[in-house]
């Protein structure tokens, strides 16, 4: 079979599910990842003769494509912040607007290398590994209800080479959470708290698509609609106690929560607190500092 039997077949077998940039996307990381190839490869219609496993496991691909799996779970990684990341069901696929958040705090933080910084809800460890690799002599704690997404988090640290400190902790179970931040605060006092917490309200769901609905993590995702900003009360109470005066706490947030977030932010005595619009106009992201 040529590369261009293989395309033709794989845009029929897609053509009905998704654009056709995407899928030519789809097809360019699928035969990278599985066999190697590049894209001018790809366009030269180089001779390519893949072995019956490599083809085995492109139709497999093919398949979870089908049923609307994310391209990042088939092959196993992404990019975030110029930086590799492995993921798979456990965590949820990096962000583009979470990438915007890593920003502004950089952005916000100039010559200052020495911070201690807390990731809360770290996921696949995008945030702790991003900022790790930006300010190299802070040290990063960072922290996961799920065992199997720490050792995700684990394993992205290792790869691109970050010393992090990752503990586990259900942040919602007060007594424990305590335990949990009297340990860090022995060592240092903490300068930065982030956090990418869940924040979509099941009635959101409707306007999902399949591949975020049916693949990604619900554990990372969801909150009641009835107690939607649940993760960040219990964050503010927590930064509250435990933040350096001057300390910063950092959210990305549902874009259509900022003011009750900025509400909660004031209730707990925060200033300067500050809304932030990510790339596509919608509230994403906030700040503020403990007094
Ligand atoms: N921004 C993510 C989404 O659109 C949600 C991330 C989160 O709940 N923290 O699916």
């Amino acid at each position: 079979m040529s590369m261009q039997q293989l395309k033709s077949e794989f845009d029929l077998t897609l053509n009905h599910l998704y654009p056709s940039t995407e899928i030519s996307n789809f097809f360019y990381l699928l035969t990278s990842a599985l066999f190697g190839l590049t894209k001018v490869d790809i366009a030269l219609n180089r001779d390519f003769k893949p072995s019956s496993s490599q083809l085995k496991s492109f139709n497999e691909a093919t398949e979870r494509l089908k049923h609307f799996e994310p391209i990042q779970y088939i092959i196993g990684t992404t990019h975030f912040f110029g930086y590799d990341f492995k993921v798979d069901h456990n965590v949820l696929i990096p962000r583009p607007e979470t990438e915007e958040l890593v920003e502004w705090i950089i952005k916000n933080h100039p010559n200052n290398e020495h911070l201690t910084i807390v990731d809360i809800g770290t996921g696949s460890g995008c945030i702790a590994i991003a900022l790790k690799k930006h300010f190299k002599s802070c040290n990063v704690y960072a922290l996961d209800i799920s065992k199997k997404a720490l050792n995700i988090a684990e394993l992205n640290a290792r790869n691109n080479n970050t010393h992090i400190q990752f503990l586990e902790i259900d942040i919602l179970n007060h007594q424990k959470s305590q335990a949990v931040f009297s340990q860090i605060a022995q060592n240092k006092t903490i300068d930065i708290i982030v956090s990418n917490p869940p924040y979509v309200r099941y009635q959101e769901q409707k306007d999902m698509q399949r591949n975020v609905l049916d693949h990604e993590p619900a554990l990372a995702l969801y909150v009641d609609n009835h107690k939607p900003l649940v993760f960040y009360d219990a964050i503010c109470r927590i930064a509250r106690q435990w933040l350096n005066k001057n300390g910063a706490l950092y959210f990305e947030i549902n874009e259509y929560l900022g003011l009750e977030t900025k509400q909660l932010f004031q209730q707990y005595n925060f200033g300067d607190v500050e809304l932030k619009k990510d790339f596509f106009g919608a509230h994403r992201m906030i700040c503020g500092q403990k007094k």
